[in-house]
């Protein structure tokens, strides 16, 4: 049966549609994140539901699957099948996340391994404007409110005019108003406090903010200290 299902078209089309994005009731699942680990189970990246799917629908990566403590790995149609299998026998909890393409339905699976990759993961957190965003969880760092990305900005302390550097030490996350406000001063010069000093976060703010999450939980196993790898 598994075989059939290899060589089968249906087969095909299915995993184009999930590849493609074209499957129903699943915008939520879709928008879950997927940790990568090389040949040597090391986490390397962090990557999207589709970008997963592709990689494992090309054989260039297998699902990792936690069953009775062990990891388990599996290629697209065993995932497939077994998918199916847990569906249908309901064996889902709360925080598995499954995908309906047009005539199955796929979980979203939470690990996946590169088989052909076997390079270790970057030494550090990315210095970026959505890194600076997560560190700081949205919040303006004088005024202290919530914001979106469209409504914040970024601020060098020490401004860049008077040779302030781009470093995490350096830069927050600040909402318009406050940034106007501060102009080319320090905040001292400008009255302003900042609601906490500036580090460099240790690992990758977005990462930080799965791990807390119970459907990543097994994600916890390979993350270790050193949890410095990219985010797609
Ligand atoms: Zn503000």
């Amino acid at each position: 049966m598994i075989s059939q299902a290899l060589h089968s078209g249906s087969a095909v089309n299915s995993a184009g549609a999930v590849i493609n994005g074209d499957v129903q009731h699943s915008s939520a699942a879709m928008q879950a994140s997927v940790l990568a680990l090389n040949r040597n189970f090391s986490a390397v990246h962090v990557l999207s539901v589709r970008r997963a799917f592709c990689l494992i629908f090309k054989e260039l990566a297998e699902v990792i699957h936690v069953e009775d403590g062990r990891f388990v790995g599996y290629d697209f149609d065993a995932w497939r099948e077994v998918s199916e299998l847990r569906a249908s026998l309901d064996e889902r909890a709360d925080h598995d996340d499954f995908i309906r393409a047009v005539n199955f339905e796929i979980q979203v699976p939470r690990i996946i391994r590169l088989l052909k990759y076997d390079r270790l993961p970057r030494n550090a957190v990315k210095f970026n404007r959505r890194n600076i965003f997560l560190r700081d969880e949205h919040r303006c760092q004088y005024c202290g409110r919530h914001y979106t990305s469209t409504r914040l900005s970024l601020d060098h302390i020490m401004p860049r005019s008077r040779g302030g550097p781009d470093t995490w030490e350096n830069v927050v996350c600040a909402c318009l108003n406050c940034n106007v406000r501060k102009g080319g001063r320090t905040p001292t010069e400008a009255g302003m406090k900042l609601i906490k000093p500036p580090v460099k976060p240790p690992r990758s703010p977005l990462i930080c903010r799965h791990l807390a999450q119970r459907k990543y939980a097994a994600w916890h196993t390979f993350i270790g200290a050193a949890a410095s790898i990219t985010v797609e």
